[in-house]
């Protein structure tokens, strides 16, 4: 193949010292805190001095149902953002951080990919700037308040069987899932059961992506419940004392990253919550301040549309007063053949028949975004094996459906290959048709708002649920958290809850399994299907082949 691999592209980048990226944005450098030559956070009292600009037009990318053949999310926003600029106008990127745990296993990088990538990807793949060290750093120093708390007489009667506050570390290491702490004697406290989370699922940064300001993000802290008594009754983070020095711990974190686009356009990379028991997308504090710096900002949500973007607009937009101009959902041919039913290994040859049996997946999502008063352009991510009747295949079942769809070759050619993509995009936004409305209100009863998600845009007959289930929610909305979003947790290759039903399925129920309530984050996780909170490696990790060449640079990094 003539292609370079992402990292290769990475490593020739012609960056532009950072504080050139903040003069496009009118950063002035003192408000530039540079982490090296090329990252830099930007600081507080920046960020409050902007908050009375106007607003630039939100764009969120979001996807079909995700198949192992790739979808390019974040490779259409990295390609958006700087076909925008291309055109000529001021545009900035939102995307989340990555996770270093997940790069040792097999997960490719969250920089984007091809000729539309944030740089540098290296260090956003690893430390970067040591935000999620400080997430695992205020998460743990709540972990051992705790059980200090406990060591020291238990004041607060935590009934020690019922700490919920489990432990974090950013790393895939299925070895820590479940562990027995505080063994080795009576200076060791008391021994009990609890377990590791990867740090991006912890709710310290879930709420570090939700919170406007450093005052709200002690709020929430100390809101998190961390055990309960023998009576039921709920201990917080608060009550434990803690919430001040998590918050100090996380003040530098809070503000938002500064990078670029190979081609020089800024970004901010900040936050990234688990899309599953949380909400995943790149923090408010990040997207809002991108707002006021320029006059589009393209996001991206994790998973594909039923879940990601749903959650971007019902808690996120809701929460942060956030609303979209205009939504884009890619879509790829080779992902319209596998929900049309090939196998991966077949995805070579031509088959359009394939292609349009696929299409209904896609139509659904549209129906979906359109149903939040946002209005739709798709982009089709290009690959460069897809033929022409392929392509033209998707764009006529979508333009059917009264949308219409846009061929994007960023990938492939960097701003070059998206300005059609991005000229009609900005069209859109600039046409203020939105009219965007979360789907349920604040005020509906939990299980309606469950209710309304399953049947609206996953098209399920109805939820299923315990009764135990049921009166858990029914306790919450009494202890006053009713007004609270929900927030889903279930396959994401699938509209149902089973991952092997690709397309349009109907005619199906979805199983709630169980509730859990994140209350310093503000929503309900509803959980149905397995969900990982701590991934472990594959037989052969990707941590085997990375490590440094001669020249010192870095190999095997996807
Ligand atoms: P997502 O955000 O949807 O998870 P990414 O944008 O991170 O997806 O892309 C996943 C992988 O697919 C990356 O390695 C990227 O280089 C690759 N990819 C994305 N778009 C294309 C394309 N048009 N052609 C070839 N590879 C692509
Ligand atoms: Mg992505």
């Amino acid at each position: 193949m003539g292609y370079k691999s992402d990292i290769e592209i990475a490593r020739e980048a012609k960056k532009k010292p950072i504080q050139e990226i903040g003069d496009k944005l009118g950063i002035p450098h003192e408000h530039l805190l540079p982490y090296g030559h090329d990252k830099a956070k930007v600081s507080q009292d920046y960020i409050n001095s902007v908050q009375g600009n106007k607003d630039g037009k939100l764009i969120l990318v979001t996807a079909i149902n995700p198949t192992p053949a790739g979808e390019g999310k974040t490779t259409t926003t990295v390609g958006l953002g700087d076909g925008l600029n291309r055109i000529g106008k001021k545009a900035m990127v939102c995307i989340r951080e990555a996770s270093l745990g997940p790069n040792f296993g097999m997960k490719g990088g969250a920089a984007g990919g091809g000729y539309a990538q944030v740089v540098p990807m290296e260090d956003m793949n690893l430390h970067f700037t040591g935000d999620f060290h400080a997430i695992t750093s205020a998460h743990s120093l709540l972990a051992a308040m705790i059980d200090n708390h406990i060591y020291w007489g238990n004041e607060l009667e935590i009934d020690i069987r019922r700490v919920v506050w489990r432990r974090v570390v950013d790393m895939n290491d299925r070895a820590l899932r479940q562990i027995t702490a505080s063994l080795g004697g009576v200076s060791n406290g008391f021994p009990r059961e609890t377990g590791y989370d990867i740090t991006v699922a912890s709710e310290v940064m879930a709420i570090l992506c939700l919170a406007t300001d450093l005052k709200d993000l002690q709020r929430r802290l100390g809101d998190m419940i961390v055990a309960y008594r023998r009576d039921k009754s709920p201990v917080f983070a608060r009550d434990i004392k803690a919430d001040g020095a998590m918050t100090v711990l996380l003040k530098d974190a809070m503000q938002p990253n500064l990078v670029q686009t190979l081609e020089n356009n800024p970004a901010f990379v900040h936050g990234g919550p688990f899309a599953n028991i949380a909400h995943g997308c790149n923090s408010v504090m990040a997207t809002s301040t991108a707002l006021k710096l320029s006059d589009y900002v393209v996001t991206e949500a994790g998973f594909g549309a039923d879940l990601g973007a749903e959650k971007f607009m019902n808690i996120k937009c809701r929460k942060a007063g956030l609303a979209p101009s205009v939504i884009v959902v890619v879509a790829t041919v080779r992902a319209m053949k596998m929900n049309g039913g090939v196998a991966k290994a077949d995805l070579g040859p031509e088959n359009v028949e394939a292609v349009r049996k696929g299409c209904p997946n896609l139509g659904r999502h549209i129906e979906n975004m359109k149903g939040f008063g946002v209005p739709v352009v798709v982009a089709i991510n290009h690959f460069v094996h897809d033929t022409d009747a392929e392509v033209e295949a998707v764009k006529a079942y979508v333009r059917e459906l009264g949308s219409e769809a846009i061929v994007s070759r960023h990938w492939e050619l960097g701003s070059e290959g998206a300005v059609d993509l991005a000229t009609r995009v900005a069209e859109v936004a600039d046409g203020d048709s939105a009219n965007f409305s979360p789907i349920y209100p604040d005020d509906m009863p939990l299980f309606e708002k469950i209710e309304t998600i399953a049947k609206r845009i996953y098209r399920a007959d109805e939820v299923l649920a315990d009764q135990k289930i049921r009166t858990q929610l029914k306790e919450w909305e009494a202890g006053g958290y009713g007004n609270l979003p929900i927030c889903m947790a279930k396959t994401q290759y699938s509209f149902t809850t089973d991952p092997t039903r690709r397309g349009a399925p109907t005619g199906f129920g979805v199983p709630v399994r169980e509730v859990r309530l994140s209350a310093g984050a503000g929503f309900v996780v509803v959980i149905c299907g397995e969900v990982m909170t701590m991934p472990g490696l594959p037989s052969v990790p990707s941590a085997e082949n990375i490590r440094l060449n001669d020249a010192g640079e870095i190999e095997g990094l996807s």
